[in-house]
């Protein structure tokens, strides 16, 4: 006789890939709602608001921010076209895909790139990019380009050591940081650490669909910003900078987003900034303890070597050769409902992703690392049993520690 259980896949699904990431009933509460006026009445306020609220989360101190109807790769336009001219070069510091693209589309622009080689098991080597700058004597870097989170390989850069790189060099190019997928989840100190340039997006750790992304602009991007060439209409700072908040968007608003994430900014209020990174610490933290768990030689393992250099927001786990990932992710998926990010880039098709970033908790985290563990067994992945229980242990120290 047939199963009766086919699938315990019912209910609701979990979803654990790196973006867009589970959107809070709160949020998409606030977002259902009648469209209001885009010239005058509250509307104005929010965006003053919002604005207000994304200069604290970026810590961009006196510096502005920007909201762009658009994703990161959006984003990732509008900072380049405001401080970058043709011709300009411009060193990409490698850690993963993401710098990488993001250097791909300052090429597309017209812009002469340099990529710093890096590995993609390894953060970016702060004494690399020091020396990198300290051979270019003329300067003719205007801007090194870096990710603080890499969501393919799951590296953590550390931004505040490569600022100290580049001020240890005397060298004037503008820093400019990719924070989509850990603003919110891990601290991040623009001001403090000498950033001129960030950008982000709403779905990641900001909890709301995806359709908004952001930038933040201090001191000296304003200068670049002058001389700039590669300005453009849709992504100009100075076009938005003005008093007419139609302009602010360069066009009709992205009010719904602009209502989600204003009940997403208020979630994070309430919990606090603080736990809300210590969050996104415990929960990674439960993550890697149970892929360490589960590793064996030349097996499954955490792509991301040495634990200071891996991610509080993703997690990328390699598989052994000849394993199709696919197997791992679709077991999780019909078995328990669980949804996992695949590889991409060069480790497509290499191994999967865990997302714990944004509107996640100790059970969501639980629940997919257990669906993990029952989908290596299920695939016949060899592993040693018992990462979960590494997790439940690391969850039970923590929070003994936290009284
Ligand atoms: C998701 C992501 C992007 C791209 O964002 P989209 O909204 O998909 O365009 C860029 N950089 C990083 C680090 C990301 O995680």
């Amino acid at each position: 006789m047939k199963s009766m259980i086919m699938s315990l896949a019912g209910g609701r699904e979990i979803l654990s890939i790196p973006g867009p990431t589970t959107v809070p009933d709160r949020v998409l509460s606030a977002m259902h709602r009648p469209a209001v006026d885009i010239y005058s009445g509250p509307l104005v306020d929010l965006t003053d608001h919002c604005l207000a609220e994304l200069r604290g989360l970026f810590a961009v101190g006196d510096g502005r921010a920007y909201i762009y109807a658009a994703n990161g790769h959006g984003a990732w336009e509008a900072a380049l076209s405001n401080v970058l001219s043709r011709g300009d070069r411009i060193l990409v510091l490698e850690s993963g895909r993401f710098a990488a693209g993001w250097g791909q589309m300052a090429g597309d622009l017209g812009v002469e790139v340099t990529t710093l080689a890096g590995d993609w098991r390894r953060a970016v080597d702060p004494a690399a990019v020091e020396d990198a700058l300290r051979k270019d004597t003329e300067h003719r870097i205007k801007a090194i380009l870096v990710v603080q989170v890499d969501t393919a390989s799951g590296v953590v850069n550390d931004i505040p050591a490569i600022a100290a790189a580049r001020a240890a060099a005397g060298h004037p190019a503008l820093l400019m940081a990719d924070c989509i997928a850990s603003l919110a989840c891990m601290p991040f100190d623009m001001a403090a650490w000498d950033v001129d340039v960030a950008v982000s997006g709403s779905q990641k750790g900001l909890m709301t669909p995806p359709g908004l992304g952001f930038v933040a602009a201090r001191g000296r991007a304003f200068e670049a910003h002058g001389r700039a060439d590669l300005r453009t209409r849709y992504w100009d700072w100075t076009e938005r900078d003005g008093p007419e908040h139609y302009q602010k968007y360069c066009g009709t608003p992205p009010e719904h987003l602009l209502f989600g994430l204003t009940e997403a900014l208020v979630m994070l209020r309430e919990e606090g900034l603080d736990a809300v990174h210590a969050r996104h610490r415990l929960l990674a933290g439960m993550v890697h303890a149970a892929v360490d768990g589960w590793s064996v030689p030349d097996g499954i393992s955490c792509n991301v070597i040495d634990p200071a250099h891996r991610s509080p927001s993703v997690t990328t786990v390699l598989l052994p050769p000849g394993i199709d990932p696919e197997t791992v992710r679709g077991a999780a998926s019909r078995t328990c409902g669980v949804v996992l990010g695949s590889g991409i880039g060069a480790l497509d098709g290499k191994g999967f992703r865990i997302a714990h970033m944004g509107h996640c908790n100790a059970g969501a985290t639980l629940g997919v690392l257990g669906a993990v563990e029952t989908a290596l067994a299920l695939v016949g992945i060899d592993h040693t049993p018992g990462g979960v229980q590494a997790a439940v242990r690391h969850l039970q120290e923590v929070t003994a520690k936290a009284g």
